[in-house]
């Protein structure tokens, strides 16, 4: 039996008529003489709606209660499309998180999925065509609905296709594919027709948001290629994510991703001794804010300052939990801002070739951009800059390092 596992995003399936559309889509595919695998995220928006009507009856919506409440975004997609397929004569199914055997840790809001059981997929798949799969939830041990995390429909779909032993995954969503860049920024940028994994995870992690970043994380530690592909323009090709090895060309800038807003904050005066480091971030990480860049600067007179960045969603909370530790350090005082973004140019083997760097600095230079912080890994460089120069900054980039041209 050949199952094919394709998902469809809130945008793709966000009113009866775009639903009717993905249908005719799958109907393709079961015509084909293989099984269809199908999961889906909720109407677009409609996890927002959600999220904000459990706001207005609670501050601190219960966990428990609000993994149930948003679960029920997918299950309602995922009813509709398969009502729509047996009204075109396509034999379907849907199932829960829980019907599907998706189970997860208990961890609610950001659940991580331990296994699944097939069992009741195959089962249908043995006299359906279509089995259509609410995605972003499971169950943990306790038999409570859990989710996923915000996107988490896109690791839905990774691990099904793992579990089902499928060759590949495809992801509908409403742009053809992983972009050069942000078409919406920059008019150069175009679709690529392949990117690895571990490119496409530091493009995902530094803000394209083209897919979650956990379900390229499973992907790559299972090697399963991945397919991102435009629900309305179906001719296009769209964009394999895959290992590296399969792949030419590996040695420059393959993107460019960006951060439109991002908070800052520096701590000023800090005692330059062992442990401060820690005494930073760990009440950070307690409350669970991920902090992205760091930077500490050489100590002049023992006293030291410490910036980095968090989402900006974020950054009041990080204000508060830091303002405390100015205290308990004794450092001078803090400052803060969200008048920031980041640019990243990403490609394997970059920081192994001399040059890049050079390259970055003097484009953003030429365009009178001036850069606040710098980060760099083995494959991206990122710069944080005033975010009003966050669009010249990925324009004059793109340019740079020719990326119009494949
Ligand atoms: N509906 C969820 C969200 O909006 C999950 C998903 O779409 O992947 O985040
Ligand atoms: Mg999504």
């Amino acid at each position: 039996m050949k199952i094919e596992v394709i998902k469809f995003g809130g945008s793709s399936v966000a009113d009866a008529n775009k639903i009717k559309h993905v249908a005719n889509i799958i109907k393709e595919k079961a015509n084909n003489n293989v099984k269809v695998v199908v999961v889906v995220s909720a109407m677009g928006g409609s996890t927002d709606k959600l999220i904000a009507l459990a706001n207005e009856v609670s501050q601190e919506p219960n966990p428990r209660e609000l993994d149930v409440l948003l679960s029920t975004g997918e299950i309602v997609t995922s009813t509709l499309l398969s009502m729509q397929l047996n009204t075109i004569s396509i034999q379907s199914i849907s199932l829960t998180g829980i019907q599907a055997g998706i189970r997860t840790d208990d961890a609610y809001g950001r659940a991580r999925i331990s296994e699944i059981n097939t069992g009741r997929i195959i089962k249908e798949l043995k006299n359906k065509d279509v089995v259509v799969i609410a995605g972003f939830q499971g169950f943990s041990d306790e038999q409570d609905v859990t989710t996923l995390g915000r996107g988490g429909s896109d690791t839905t779909a990774v691990a099904l296709a793992v579990a089902l032993k499928a060759d590949t995954c495809e992801i509908y969503t409403d742009v053809s594919g992983v972009y050069t860049a942000d078409p919406r920024l920059c008019n150069k940028a175009r679709p690529l027709t392949q990117i690895g994994y571990e490119e496409m995870l530091e493009m995902a992690t530094t803000g394209a948001k083209v897919i979650h970043s956990r379900a390229v994380e499973v992907a790559a530690i299972n090697h399963m290629p991945l397919i991102v592909k435009n629900t309305f323009e179906l001719l296009q090709k769209g964009t394999i994510i895959q290992s590296e090895s399969n792949m030419e060309n590996i040695n420059k800038v393959r993107g460019i991703a960006h951060q439109n807003q991002v908070g800052k904050i520096t701590i000023k005066g800090v005692p330059d001794k062992p442990g401060i480091a820690s005494s930073v971030f760990q009440p950070l990480a307690e409350a669970n804010i991920p902090v992205d860049t760091i930077v500490q600067n050489s100590s002049t007179e023992n006293l030291t300052d410490l910036t980095f960045t968090v989402a900006n969603e974020d950054l009041k909370k990080a204000i508060k939990v830091s303002e405390k530790t100015v205290k308990t350090i004794g450092a001078a005082d803090l400052n803060s801002t969200n008048e920031v973004g980041s640019v990243s140019i990403i490609g394997t083997g970059m920081t192994s070739s001399p040059g890049y760097a050079a390259r970055m600095f003097q484009t953003l230079f030429t365009k009178k951009v001036n850069i606040e912080i710098i980060s760099t890994s083995e494959i991206r460089i990122t710069c944080v800059v005033h975010k009003d120069s966050v669009k010249t900054a990925i324009n004059a980039l793109h340019d740079a390092f020719e990326l119009d041209v494949e």
